[in-house]
């Protein structure tokens, strides 16, 4: 007997060819230092006290579709209406949800498109390629920064419906000038400007007041970088019509309640630990790029975020490798060329590791 054969690609749309699936680096390696998670200071007294709500999860039922008290947690954290929120697996949901639904095509833009800047984070383009839409990506300055002209000129000329702007960035760390981030705002007033704060609680000041003036702006939020990357929890916090829109396209059921219910604590009662996390992160940020900048030919972007980017004075391939061996891991930009070809990025850990980093580092460059 024969076997019925089927090629899947001739049903799948053709962007998938140009694409590769996310993979974080794999191997063993003692100090990861590569996916800007924040350092393990959970205290114990904490742990108990989520691993206790966790035990009382109604295993057999659904979780609740509407997310009503992670959604009131949220809220009460901001200041904002709980109608104004929506909370997904992790950000990267709320982007591919944003992208189902946000698909007009323009007058002269024939395929629905996004812009954004770069470098930025990833998930951005990977999200609308999937979803066969156009993106258009403007390089950020020698600074680091919002290139508000060319920017202003891409928002005219490509007519995007979303534009994201990480602000911090990753992997650059600085956050984007809030008058060229206005500039940015009013000029794209056809298009929902997502601010991406997935750093915000590193940095000495956040954007969320920019709701209050700009109807076409929404902000992006997790805790993925402030210790719970395990529960894939992030919002969107934007216009309630807006909200109310994407729920029609949002999974019913796609928070489980475990993390709904962890996550809500963690907004209304660990917010004392969570600081402390964000400080023991923010004096180590200090004191790691205090001992960078002592290496000879390397810049350090000023960083609003739990890790560093960095330039070397030679290429980031070397030093990479050279880490690795040292059995740390951080994550290198060499593969994209250009002025990346020197960057690395690496995550703000423990004390330990990043002495750890430190030392392998000198021993490498
Ligand atoms: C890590 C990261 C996210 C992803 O967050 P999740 O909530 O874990 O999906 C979103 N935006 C930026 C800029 C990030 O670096």
């Amino acid at each position: 007997m024969s076997v019925q054969t089927f090629d899947p690609r001739t049903i799948l749309r053709d962007e998938l060819s140009e694409l590769t699936a996310y993979a974080p680096s794999a191997g063993h390696f003692e100090v990861r230092l590569d996916a800007n998670e924040a350092p393990p200071l959970l205290s114990a007294t904490a742990r108990r006290q989520l691993s206790e709500i966790s035990a009382k999860a109604l295993f057999e039922r659904y979780p609740d579709a509407g997310q009503k008290e992670l959604r009131k947690a949220i809220a009460r954290s901001l200041g904002v209406e709980p109608t104004e929120v929506l909370a997904g697996v992790g950000s990267d949901e709320i982007i591919t949800l944003l992208l189902t639904v946000a698909t007009r095509t323009k007058k002269q833009a024939r395929v629905p498109t996004i812009l954004t800047t770069t470098p930025t984070f990833v998930m951005y383009r990977l999200s609308a390629r999937v979803r066969g839409q156009r993106v258009v990506e403007v390089p950020l300055d020698s600074d680091w920064d919002l290139a508000v002209d060319s920017m202003l000129t891409a928002i005219e000329m490509s007519e995007p419906n979303v534009v994201f702007i990480a602000s911090p960035n990753n992997p650059t760390g600085t956050m984007m000038s809030r008058d060229r981030l206005e500039a940015v705002i009013r000029a794209a007033r056809n298009s929902l400007v997502v601010v991406d704060e997935a750093y915000v609680d590193y940095a000495d000041r956040t954007q969320l007041d920019l709701l209050q003036s700009y109807e076409n702006v929404a902000i992006l939020r997790t805790l993925s970088k402030v210790g719970f990357a395990a529960l894939r929890v992030g919002w969107l916090v934007a216009k309630s019509s807006l909200i109310a829109e994407l729920d029609k396209a949002r999974l019913p059921y796609n928070l489980p309640s475990v993390s709904q219910a962890l996550a809500s604590f963690v907004l209304t009662d660990l917010r004392a630990e969570l600081d402390s996390t964000i400080d023991a992160v923010q004096r180590e940020r200090a004191r790691v790029e205090a001992a960078l900048l002592k290496l000879p030919g390397t810049l350090v972007a000023p960083s609003q975020a739990n890790f560093l980017w960095l330039s070397l004075a030679g290429s980031a391939e070397e030093t990479y490798e050279a880490l690795k061996k040292h059995s740390v891991l951080v994550r290198s930009f060499h593969g994209r060329g250009g002025r990346l070809e020197r960057c690395l990025r690496v995550t703000i850990g423990t004390p330990e590791q990043n002495d750890r980093f430190l030392d392998a580092l000198a021993a490498s460059v």
